[in-house]
């Protein structure tokens, strides 16, 4: 049978002393970020404004004469690593050409629940027509409400989007 030998008086001491200096650390912790400027953002009340080259909700731009940039080439529909991307295009009334090619997008979709937000539609499109905005609020209760359509994706007037609409790309 083993019997439990008593403390030292010694070892008491360094494990009160080790107890003390571990609640003074915590202590010293918080003082520390007590009075610094919270890293939390109260959002959705306050938002954190992106990097201008974050990538987020798309926008069909337009020229500074309001024409659509989108000529139909279906190069980002292509490229889409998710196909995300529907477009229609059509061919311009010479006399009312919604573009300055021979085609526009009559219809144009994304499915913003399958795309990935990779950009590579942004870089493959020839005229500079569809772009990756730094929107991040895309949440939603539907399906449907997340396919957007032309309307939805179309700025209404050019530079809405933050495209400058005189730039050639
Ligand atoms: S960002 Fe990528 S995944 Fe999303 S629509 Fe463009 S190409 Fe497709
Ligand atoms: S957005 Fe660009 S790549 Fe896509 S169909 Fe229009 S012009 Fe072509």
């Amino acid at each position: 049978m083993t019997t439990k030998q008593p403390k030292s008086a010694i070892s008491k001491a360094i494990q009160t002393y080790k107890r003390v200096l571990a609640t003074l650390k915590g202590l010293f912790i918080v003082l520390k970020f007590a009075f610094r400027k919270p890293a939390t953002v109260q959002y959705p009340e306050d938002k954190l404004k992106l990097a201008a080259r974050s990538r987020g909700r798309h926008y069909l731009t337009k020229w500074e004469d309001g024409k659509e940039r989108c000529v139909g080439c279906e190069l980002c529909a292509i490229v889409c690593p998710s196909q995300a991307i529907y477009v229609k295009p059509e061919s311009n009334d010479p006399n009312a050409p919604h573009s300055h090619g021979e085609r526009y997008a009559s219809d144009f979709q994304i499915n913003m629940l399958r795309c990935i937000y990779c950009g590579l539609c942004e870089e493959a499109c020839p005229t500079g027509a569809i772009i990756l905005s730094n929107e991040y609020e895309l949440a939603s209760y539907t399906r449907e409400s997340l396919i957007f359509t032309k309307e939805t994706l179309t700025e209404k007037n050019p530079g809405d989007s933050g495209r400058d609409p005189k730039r050639e790309i």
